[in-house]
């Protein structure tokens, strides 16, 4: 739609104009920092960092009532720069102009129903956000386009040359990276260090085809995560782990649009993520946080952050209700099909004790909920679930497994209306199904597949057939017509089909 058309009270707010002043501050000692450096974590008590506008309350001036006709009407909008996380441009990065955003299609991700089936079967009306829908199939696109969108700004001003974005990967954050360093290829190149083996196929294709250099190291996430610190501490590299807080501020989009797309009425609903290294929890209450002070949205959803069993240490530390006796305690992970998630010393935990707090602060009351799943309701619900026409990965199987968990200890009821987060697609994790189908699952993931589930393809050749047809030698005549019938004859035996009458 053309910007003639919008009603007179809302042209004037459909290009961003709103004038942020972003600062880094930190969560340990309080000191703030200008954004014109690329700063991981404080110099000063090396704690992690959170970027805020100093001029947010002047966002107040417009009502949230009048916010939410901006952003509807913002959708009709036919600009690059605005399609897809930065609708958002006042609470994501009001100091980006829209000629260094860098846009390939993330965000707004569908809401999917769960059909009748599968509500019944949970007994509580939900639904999946599919953020494997983004461009490299996982939501860390939306962290990256922040950024990236960033960096290309201070390339654009200066500020920045030949970067080398880095990152470690569980293998999404390093298909993301390298995705959206490629696009403004050359002035900007990636390397992604990813744990030896412990990604999948996929993901290890997606970094190698971007173009990124690809190094694989021993040990497990954690391990790469410390020599990515030690890169970006001694060497000039831009960090892009969600230990960067530009990363954070583009993860907020999904709360925005979930807001969004329940027509801002957020009093019944409650929503399920995955934690591993704790960046998508934190963006996600930092993004409601921001919409409710602004009087966007007037309630706080309630927020379930699950874990696997495998690895809980998020989980572990909210065991003990009382805050000032919680002790954070680092934890030795186990093979997990969550392996995108599989974490034992997340770098965002500070940020998440902080949000917490705040989050239940702001809403007067506990709105925030742990649990634990094990990996075999992880398998079995991800199943559960793309049998029932869902496109969950391992993750998305987690959530599902984390809204039964969050029923069970009542933290959701019936009246909750339930958003799960489906982080990636299930084809980057497809070789866990095929695990689980062909039953062969190494035993530290403690699996057994359940028989129901299990679906494997049949092979169909009669034996009465002289000839068959092969790549590079088709069949023709007498035989192939006996070869169509006879493998038409036998598939239909095999589903129980009643021949047409003539
Ligand atoms: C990164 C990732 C997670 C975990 O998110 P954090 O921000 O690290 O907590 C969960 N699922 C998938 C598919 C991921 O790629
Ligand atoms: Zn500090």
């Amino acid at each position: 739609m053309k910007a003639e058309d919008f009603p007179r009270d809302i042209r004037s707010h459909l290009m961003p104009s709103h004038n942020g002043h972003l600062i880094y501050r930190c969560l340990g000692c309080g000191k703030e920092y200008g954004i014109k450096e690329l700063l991981y974590i404080c110099p000063e008590c090396r704690q992690v960092l959170l970027i805020y506008d100093e001029n947010f309350d002047r966002l107040k001036d417009i009502s949230g009532e009048q916010w939410q006709r901006i952003f509807d009407y913002r959708k009709m909008l036919n600009i690059d720069a605005l399609k897809g996380i930065y609708r958002y441009h006042e609470f994501i990065g009001p100091v980006i102009p829209l000629d260094s955003i860098v846009y390939l299609g993330e965000g707004h991700t569908p809401l999917i129903a769960a059909n009748p089936a599968m509500q019944e079967k949970v007994g509580v009306q939900f639904f999946f956000k599919n953020d494997g829908q983004n461009p490299s199939a996982s939501f860390k696109d939306r962290g990256m386009a922040s950024a990236l969108s960033y960096i290309n700004f201070m390339v654009h001003q200066g500020y920045l040359s030949d970067v080398l974005a880095v990152c470690a990967s569980t293998g999404d954050t390093s298909a993301a990276a390298a995705l959206y360093a490629s696009y403004l290829q050359p002035k900007v190149k990636s390397a992604v260090l990813l744990p030896h083996k412990k990604v999948t196929p996929q993901q290890l294709s997606q970094p190698l085809g971007s173009g990124a250099a690809v190094y694989e190291i021993p040990g497990v996430f954690d391990d790469c995560m410390k020599v990515v610190e030690a890169l970006s501490e001694h060497y000039s590299v831009a960090l892009l782990n969600s230990k960067n807080a530009w990363r954070i501020l583009g993860q907020e989009s999904y709360s925005y649009e979930i807001a969004q797309e329940m027509e801002y009425d957020l009093s019944r609903a409650a929503l399920v993520v995955p934690i591993g290294n704790a960046g998508n929890i934190t963006a996600i209450m930092s993004g409601f946080l921001k919409f409710f002070d602004a009087g966007i949205i007037d309630s706080l959803p309630k927020i379930i952050g699950v874990q696997s069993r495998h690895a809980n240490p998020v989980y572990r530390y909210y065991l003990e209700p009382e805050a000032a006796k919680r002790h954070f305690q680092p934890v030795t992970v186990k093979p997990s099909v969550a392996q995108a998630a599989m974490i034992g010393n997340p770098v965002s935990m500070p940020r998440v004790i902080h949000l917490v707090q705040r989050y239940n602060e702001a809403a007067g009351g506990q709105r925030t909920f742990f649990v634990e799943v094990s990996e075999q309701d992880i398998m079995d619900w991800e199943i559960a679930a793309n049998r029932n026409g869902h496109i969950a990965c391992t993750h998305g199987g987690e959530s599902l497994a984390g809204l039964l968990a969050a029923r069970d200890c009542g933290a959701i009821d019936a009246q909750d209306t339930v958003v799960l987060d489906s982080t990636a697609h299930a084809l980057k994790f497809a070789g866990f199904q095929d695990m689980y189908f062909e039953e062969n699952f190494p035993a530290d993931y403690h699996i057994s597949p359940r028989k129901e589930l299990i679906n494997v393809p049949h092979y169909i050749q009669p034996q009465d057939l002289d000839q068959v047809p092969a790549p590079g030698r088709p069949l023709t005549g007498e035989p192939f017509e006996q070869f169509v019938n006879r493998t038409a004859e036998e598939i239909a035996s095999r589903l129980n089909l009643k021949r047409k009458g003539k």
